[in-house]
């Protein structure tokens, strides 16, 4: 066994004449390793460093710390070696050292979640080394002080003391700073970086009660275990929880050559973009410092500089910078260092048209020579996502299918929400402008701390920066507005991948936190105080700014298109008023799936028939109830099928336990007693008769509609009465009346029975007839193992897979929530099955469902209208399955229409 495990290669080399691995290989060495020995494969320079794989984190987690060390040392010791040879140089040597960085790196970016230490390998002696071999003794210090601010965070814990306070580590910058009147990192003097660096180790032996470590090896060592152990940290474990990311796959650690950004005015660090993250525009753009280190552009500490000419004079627009002011303190590198631009924009192009997708890269100039650090496939707003995929199809980079694929159809979802309303926008008051990070509209109330977000319904997280500690609260706010920092600062980032809106680096804003209170424009607001932002503008507003519906258009609608090229299914939707109809129509729904009849009832001139037939003694009284209930679902019905305009509409019959309609405060039970002239005491036994111990498996679905036919019989009626009434004006529609809950045939046979009955004799009454189908759900277990028996009879299929989730796992829907985040978090269930269809054992089902079904009827119309008929993977599987058509919500039309064109695509590809 001990053998096999080190017969198994841990370690892959890059950079060097030699190179391991491939892009191909991500799940193995996570996407930066697979993406560095790509780059190198193309020529693409890179420093040289090696990748340890995922399996050996996945081993770290079950075997610890000092197994899987012994399993590293030989393969880590020789790859080190292989770099020294390389770069001519020696780690921890005191005359000629090799510094190395280490990072994270898991199959799909997390960015930011995980932890990175640089320049290892300095202690008070190497540090002289370097000092002497690049003959620039600030640089040296400066990256030691670098070193032992990011090892003692990341590695050896430091952190603040409570979130009101700064970084320990920052403080003290700040101390010296104001001591020494500076405002720069930049302006440090050596003697001042010898003082931080003295500070410092004292505060990781103060906080920790560690002195600093100085031995290389050492450092080393405690780097990839850092970076192994940053892989189940909280905020990485809730990233992967809102990305759906397995906790099993683990991080592949890089060790690579330090290359120097901070080595004087020849030397600078940048992030960069092939296309704009945050519209999709095809413009390479970016941010970058000079002397400086990646840290430094992400931090928003120094206020980075474009790339581009283009982007930086569109910047100093923004920031009302002048155009002098511009060239002389904040100039693009384009204009600053030509001829590595060149370069730079050479390598971009060629990244992109490697990888046929919008790069994120990060880039480091040493003294004149410019290196790549990493390319990866650029996280993107759902516009952005939308226009690259449309354009990179015009510009012959893809093809139509690659396009499509392209799509994630969850993040189509950003564009169907609201946006500001331009004529309100006129009218309302800007307090402060920052950068347009990630567009949107959010109106919501000022929180300070991320912890504190869910403190309001709409909250907009207002800090000076983020971090990655923030993740959760950002999730939970309308939108983040930062005052320092630029389009590549953490909260930018981060906002873009979450589809949320964020202007990052308003500058003129002040936050104090101890005060929680923020100043802008002359004027004081308060936690609490409601402010609008605008992620397209970077606009900051007073107070709460009116929203619009989006439209579906532009390249929006070419998605479509696209998609209604190769879907095979059709997509439908639920809705249970016109008006939703109206809006999934618009969104392309080919009809209507679902139609909850139920809820028409809850309006408040009905609730009280409602609840007059429910406590009605008799069935006269019943009757009685259920006539004041017929004409308004009558017209309920005649609007939908105007909406829908002769599209196919599908009416489920009363689903729902009747104690859901019944009065539980007091007051509204003596209303109903007054207007039954029943006694209050009657009210209340009724009300008590109706309490069931487990309603969900109650008194529900068709079992309401065989022990009381007389509901069937008046909506049956109002259905068909509906139909008659729109054929007048000249709307032929096909009505679908839908059992709900059905589990054996009898079931299906007597409800069916009063449909067929009733509606004739509405067609002998009006002496008219129209065309109509009874159907069923099938959401019991037994409907789907018997439904060659129900096909006999059934003239449609519709899966609940709603309740056949509950029935199948034995789940309750109502109660659900107290076990299965702990089961999602714990690795139990891998998803929320209510979310996602649990293919393995639901599907099963809904597998044998359709055979057997189709074993009777080979046409049988078959689809879907549980939640899941709105869920990427989920439609994909009902694609398989060979379902006619999908149904789910208006909103979620167009996703279910995407993903449901992938699913045929996929299929046509194998
Ligand atoms: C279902 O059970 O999947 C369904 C669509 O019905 P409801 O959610 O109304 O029970
Ligand atoms: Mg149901």
């Amino acid at each position: 066994m001990e053998t096999l495990e080190k017969v198994r290669t841990r370690v892959y080399k890059f950079g060097g004449k030699k190179t391991d691995g491939d892009g191909s290989m991500k799940p193995l060495l996570g996407g930066k390793g697979a993406n560095l020995a790509e780059m190198s494969r193309i020529g693409i320079p890179v420093p040289p460093g090696f990748t340890i794989t995922t399996e050996a984190c996945t081993e770290y987690n079950e075997l610890g710390r000092k197994t899987l060390k012994e399993l590293l040392k030989d393969e880590v010791e020789s790859a080190v070696l292989g770099i020294e040879q390389m770069m001519k140089s020696k780690f921890g040597d005191v005359e000629n050292p090799l510094l190395l960085s280490v990072r994270s790196g898991a199959r799909v970016s997390m960015p930011g979640m995980m932890d990175t230490v640089l320049n290892l390998g300095l202690n008070d002696e190497v540090v002289a080394g370097l000092a002497l071999k690049t003959n620039n003794e600030r640089f040296a210090w400066d990256s030691y002080r670098r070193f032992i601010q990011m090892y003692g965070s990341v590695v050896m814990g430091v952190k603040p003391h409570n979130k009101e306070d700064l970084d320990p580590f920052e403080e003290i910058i700040d101390a010296l700073k104001e001591k020494r009147g500076i405002d720069l990192d930049t302006d440090f003097t050596v003697a001042d970086l010898k003082d931080l660096v003295y500070d410092f180790k004292n505060v990781v032996l103060k906080q920790t009660g560690k002195p600093f470590p100085t031995d290389p090896w050492e450092q080393l060592w405690g780097g990839i275990f850092a970076v192994f152990n940053s892989w189940n940290t909280e905020r990485a474990r809730y990233y992967r929880l809102i990305n759906k990311i397995p906790n099993d796959w683990g991080t592949a650690v890089n060790v690579q050559t330090m290359v120097f950004g901070n080595m004087g005015l020849s030397s600078a660090t940048g992030v960069a973009f092939t296309r704009d993250a945050a519209t999709g525009e095809n413009v390479f753009n970016g941010e970058y410092l000079i002397n400086a280190q990646g840290e430094d552009v992400v931090a928003g500490v120094r206020t980075p500089q474009q790339i581009t000419k283009l982007g930086s004079e569109r910047w100093a627009k923004l920031a009302t910078i002048s155009e002098e002011d511009r060239v002389e303190k904040y100039p693009s590198l384009q204009e600053l260092m030509p001829e590595l631009y060149d370069e730079l924009n050479e390598y971009q192009k060629k990244l992109e048209t490697h990888f046929k997708d919008m790069q994120d890269l990060e880039f480091t100039i040493q003294e004149g020579k410019l290196w790549i650090l990493q390319t990866r496939n650029g996280k993107r707003t759902g516009a952005a996502m939308v226009k690259i995929a449309i354009d990179s199809l015009k510009e012959g980079l893809i093809d139509d299918k690659t396009a499509l694929l392209r799509i994630d159809p969850n993040k189509l979802d950003e564009l169907l929400h609201p946006i500001f309303d331009t004529k309100s926008l006129k009218k309302s008051h800007v307090i402060a402008q920052g950068l347009p990070a990630s567009p949107g509209a959010a109106t919501g109330q000022i929180v300070f701390f991320a912890d504190e977000a869910k403190k309001y319904k709409n909250s907009i997280l207002t800090r000076i920066e983020t971090s990655p500690e923030d993740l959760e609260g950002m999730n939970i706010a309308r939108g983040i507005l930062t005052t320092r920092g630029g389009m590549t600062s953490h909260a930018a980032v981060v906002a873009r991948g979450m589809g949320k809106c964020c202007v990052s680096g308003a500058g003129s804003i002040q936050i104090d936190y101890k005060k929680r209170i923020m100043r802008a424009n002359g004027k004081e607001f308060h936690e609490g105080d409601w402010i609008s932002l605008d992620g397209a503008t970077g606009n900051v507003y007073e107070g709460k700014v009116p929203t619009i519906e989006p439209e579906l258009s532009g390249e929006f609608a070419d998605i479509m298109k696209l998609s209604d090229k190769y879907i095979k299914m059709q997509v439908r939707t639920n809705a249970d008023t016109p008006k939703d109809a109206r809006v999934a129509r618009s969104f392309g729904a080919q009809g209507i799936g679902l139609t909850r009849t139920e809820h028409m009832f809850f309006e408040v001139d009905r609730i009280k028939a409602m609840r007059e037939m429910i406590l009605a003694d008799t069935v006269k009284a019943r009757k009685q109830a259920l006539s004041q209930l017929l004409p308004m679902q009558r017209s309920d019905f005649e609007g939908i099928f105007e909406a829908m305009e002769g599209l196919p509409v599908t009416i489920r019959l009363l689903d729902p336990p009747l104690h859901e309609f019944v009065p539980h405060q007091l007051v509204t039970q003596k209303e109903l007693a007054e207007d039954m002239h029943i006694s209050l005491e009657a009210v209340k036994s009724k009300i008590a008769e109706l309490e069931e111990f487990n309603p969900m498996m109650g008194h529900r679905g068709c079992r309401l509609g065989n022990t009381y036919p007389e509901i069937t019989e008046m909506q049956t009626r109002a259905i068909i009465e509906a139909a008659l009434d729109v054929k007048e004006k000249g709307i032929i529609t096909t009505p679908e009346i839908m059992v709900p809950l059905v589990g054996t045939v009898h079931e299906f046979t007597e409800q069916e029975k009063i449909i067929r009955n009733t509606a004739k004799q509405v067609f002998k009454e009006r002496n008219d007839s129209v065309d109509f189908l009874v159907g069923t759900m099938i959401e019991i277990p037994r409907a789907a193992l018997v439904a060659d028996k129900i096909a006999e009879h059934a003239e449609f299929f519709s899966f609940g897979t709603n309740d056949l989730t509950q029935t199948t796992y034995g789940y309750s829907r109502d109660d659900s929530g107290k076990f299965l985040p702990v089961y999602i978090e714990k690795g139990i269930l891998k998803e929320d099955p209510f979310e996602v269809l649990d293919q393995e054992g639901v599907g099963q089902l809904v597998n044998i469902g359709i055979e057997r079904g189709r074993k009777t009827k080979p046409k049988l119309k078959v689809g879907i209208c549980g939640e899941h008929g709105g869920e990427p993977k989920s439609v994909a599987f009902c694609h398989n399955q060979k379902m006619n058509y999908v149904s789910c919500s208006p909103y979620r039309v167009p996703i279910a229409r995407v993903a449901a064109a992938q699913a045929a695509v996929r299929e046509s590809l194998n």
